[in-house]
């Protein structure tokens, strides 16, 4: 077994600038050394309760493992499907939890599998990178998209699209508070697909809706993702998209569901009265739609 020379903190890749996995591992203490990348390698050791895996300086171990890997990562692009927990080692068990990365997280898989679980790294809020291990079941290749089952199970019918008794931006989720400031932004989610809150309210609720559904921001124009101010571009209409149209005063957006003849059905928040709650299963005629239409978003693929 080898041993520390020194006493080192330990981080979860190969450099002082990835998260730490512990302030500190005393000189002499047993660690078993399981590759070398440049000049750092990766230990496992014992704690109390399980074990720990983490980068140190190749230099400050005495190292006794007979052969010792020299590993080359490459990094590929991988989706995050469902939400899911990372572990500081191969297994679920053993090693302390690291995060729970929520469906659609963006991360690099490092081209090292160990069992069923997959190395992977990723930025942290701010700039500190980290590694962790991942069932490698819980990656793909193509960003996750939701069902309409899915959207109705994520936001569910008669809870509120806000942020009530919440210290942050809650788009991914929902409270039982309606809004008792509505539209103040401590208040109302937003949408947000990348670092800027771009709607709120019945638009913010449509566009986070097609953004699940799709992978791809409905307001970017691209995609597949098209947009029309000709009513009839409603002819058209199809589950997924989105329409926005004038009311007795005001306008609102909906999430198109359904399309049944001239029926529309549609999910929506802040239709019913209730500050940003969420609706599914409305309709409305897609003659009125015509009537009182603004602009119509036109997703890349039909909802299902
Ligand atoms: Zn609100």
């Amino acid at each position: 077994m080898s041993t520390m020379k020194s006493t080192q903190p330990v981080y979860s890749g190969p450099a002082t600038t990835y998260s730490m996995v512990n302030a500190a591992i005393s000189m002499n203490y047993v660690v078993t050394a399981l590759w070398k990348e440049g000049t750092w390698v990766c230990i496992q050791y014992d704690v109390t309760a399980d074990k720990r895996r983490g980068f140190v300086p190749a230099s400050a171990v005495n190292i006794t493992e007979p052969s010792v890997p020299t590993f080359t990562p490459t990094n590929y692009t991988r989706y995050v499907a469902g939400n899911t927990t990372t572990y500081n080692g191969p297994s679920s068990s053993g090693y302390p939890t690291v995060a729970t990365l929520t469906s659609g997280t963006v991360v690099s898989f490092l081209n090292k599998n160990e069992g069923s679980f997959a190395l992977i790294e990723y930025t942290l809020s701010g700039s500190q990178k980290t590694r962790s291990y991942i069932n490698s079941a819980n990656l793909q290749l193509v960003k996750p998209t939701l069902t309409l089952a899915q959207l109705k199970s994520k936001f569910p019918h008669g809870k509120y699209w806000n942020r009530m008794g919440l210290s942050a931006n809650n788009q991914d989720g929902y409270t039982s508070t309606q809004c008792s400031n509505h539209g103040n932004t401590n208040n109302c989610n937003h949408y947000n697909p990348g670092t800027s809150d771009l709607a709120s309210q019945c638009l913010g609720f449509a566009l986070k809706c097609g953004y699940d559904s799709t992978g791809y921001d409905p307001l970017a124009i691209a995609n597949g993702w098209s947009s029309s101010e000709s009513s009839s571009s409603l002819d058209s209409l199809k589950a997924g998209d989105i329409v926005r149209y004038t009311t007795a005063t005001n306008e609102h957006s909906i999430f198109v569901t359904g399309v049944s003849g001239d029926t529309v059905t549609y999910g929506d928040c802040n239709g019913t009265g209730k500050p940003c709650e969420i609706r599914w299963g409305a309709t409305i005629s897609k003659a009125t739609l015509k009537s009182k239409f603004v602009k119509l978003r036109s997703a890349p693929k039909t909802l299902i």
